[in-house]
């Protein structure tokens, strides 16, 4: 923060401590920064990198384009292979492994979720807050649980649970995973009950569907009213204690099955890359090629969304640069 700060982009700290930029704008960060190495005396070539060349396990050349550059260090920090619009369009991967590098299998991460339930493009653009978000695997085992806030779009889910939720979810095709929201996370499911005999007490002549305006969004009531198996036009007074308890059951764990990841170019991150094990964590450097360093989100590192993985890039690419100093 004390960097930006000094090459002039003030900051601002909003709720769970991420930082931004005051102006919001992305570019005032890039630019600063290509001002700061261009005052620093860099050379920007603005060329994709096409080859590495290295000899008895050693760098010695970058080939870019129609540009050969003899050097003996290099630091690979293509990015990964999401949101290609931004230049990282997994080039990095093939240049590391064409130095005998191991790619750990590249997915997308903080990725929006594919969902075949209908009901997803139903309630699309309707978004939820304080729900408790779990994903389940076919076997149910628990993967990941979180409170926050998600959305229902006209593929399946997003939103900042979602995200977070994707990067503990690998191997789609041999998993079947499974999200329960629970809608009433503040109540426990005696207390719903009672929550939802009061509402019937006050909407006793009413039919079923019209009697959950208080517990639920407009948008998500017909779905509600769907799933749990009473006919919409049940008079309240009439739904059996069985009835009720499931009512509170679908509230508690609200199902929406999963079919797979938005594509990796959605994807806010990719994860897997250039096998850690390869990399001299202190320096960055490769432990196959001598010279050649890795910075960012090309290795095989990750994390959650809130500055997170600029951290990763930012101080992989501090200790490269430290260790570069001294060669
Ligand atoms: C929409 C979106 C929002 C995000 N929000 C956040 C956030 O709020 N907080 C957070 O921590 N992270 C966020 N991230 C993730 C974060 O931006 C990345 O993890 C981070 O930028 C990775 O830095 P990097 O330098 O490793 O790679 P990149 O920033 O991807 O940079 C790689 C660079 O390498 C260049 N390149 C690639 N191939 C070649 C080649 N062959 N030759 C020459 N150049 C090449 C690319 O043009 C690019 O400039 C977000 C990502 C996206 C897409």
């Amino acid at each position: 923060m004390a960097f930006f700060e000094r090459i002039g982009v003030p900051l601002k700290t909003e709720r769970g401590n991420r930082v931004f930029p005051l102006s919001d704008s992305a570019h005032d960060i890039a630019n600063a920064l290509e001002r700061f190495g261009r005052e620093k005396g860099v050379r920007m070539l603005h060329k994709r990198v096409t080859a590495l060349r290295a000899s008895d396990g050693a760098l010695t050349g970058v080939v870019a384009e129609d540009t050969e550059i003899s050097c003996r260090s290099a630091v690979l920090c293509a990015g990964g292979a999401s949101y290609p619009g931004t230049g990282s369009t997994g080039d990095g991967y093939a240049l590391a492994k064409s130095l005998g590098h191991t790619i750990v299998s590249p997915q997308p991460s903080l990725v929006p979720l594919v969902s075949d339930d209908d009901y997803c493009v139903e309630m699309q653009g309707f978004s939820l807050r304080n729900v408790t978000l779990r994903v389940f695997d076919e076997s149910g085992k628990l993967f990941f649980e979180e409170l926050g806030e998600m959305l229902f779009t006209h593929f399946g889910v997003t939103g900042p649970l979602v995200l977070s939720a994707s990067s503990h979810m690998r191997d789609y095709d041999k998993h079947k995973y499974h999200l329960s929201i629970d809608l009433k996370p503040g109540l426990s499911e005696q207390q719903l009950d009672d929550r939802i005999l009061r509402d019937f007490k006050k909407y006793t002549n009413r039919d079923f569907a019209n009697a959950l305006q208080d517990l639920a969004g407009h948008t998500m009531i017909p779905v509600l009213v769907r799933l749990s198996g009473i006919p919409e036009e049940t008079k309240v007074n009439s739904i059996t204690k069985e009835q009720r308890r499931a009512l509170v059951r679908l509230f508690k764990d609200f199902p929406v099955s999963v079919s797979g990841p938005r594509p990796v170019d959605e994807a806010i991150i990719t994860s897997g890359g250039v096998s850690v094990k390869e990399i001299n964590p202190k320096t960055m450097v490769s432990k196959l090629v001598k010279g050649l360093y890795f910075a960012g989100e090309i290795i095989d590192v990750d994390a959650y969304t809130g500055g997170f993985n600029l951290q990763i890039a930012w101080s992989t690419a501090y200790a490269a640069a430290q260790s570069l100093e001294l060669e």
